[in-house]
């Protein structure tokens, strides 16, 4: 079951979005639209890992998760959009810039239920 979406993971979702809005409309060139199909996708993939993730409110960063519920591609697709708008991040979206910068530095995080294999299951369908 799904967790309720806590301040914290609310602000990591508008987070991934405003990276992919950066990537994509300098990437993809979707004119009007704020997103391309592929980039929504990956928007909607996250949405589901982060709404699915076993830390619950213990949430590290996905950087420095342990378990790491990210399909390989997915991850690389994320850490390649991070990569480029992370430092466009700064003038555009500062705040939130700087809230993603201190999470990363809070200590990696227990999970909650089980950990390695068991912990992945539990995040649900990969
Ligand atoms: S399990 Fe790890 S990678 Fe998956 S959403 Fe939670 S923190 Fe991110
Ligand atoms: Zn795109």
């Amino acid at each position: 079951m799904a967790n309720k979406p806590s301040p914290r993971l609310k602000r990591e979702l508008k987070t991934i979005d405003s990276m992919l809005k950066i990537y994509c409309r300098n990437h993809h060139k979707t004119g009007e639209e704020p997103l391309c199909r592929e980039c929504q996708d990956l928007l909607e993939y996250a949405e589901k890992r982060l709404a699915r993730c076993p830390f619950g409110r213990n949430k590290p960063t996905c950087g420095n998760c342990t378990i790491h519920c990210y399909q390989p591609e997915k991850r690389k697709k994320v850490k390649e959009v991070m990569r480029y708008s992370g430092p466009r991040m700064i003038t555009r979206h500062p705040i939130l810039a700087l809230m993603h910068l201190a999470d990363g530095y809070k200590t990696v995080a227990k999970p909650p239920v089980t950990s390695g294999a068991s912990a992945k299951k539990n995040c649900g369908e990969l």
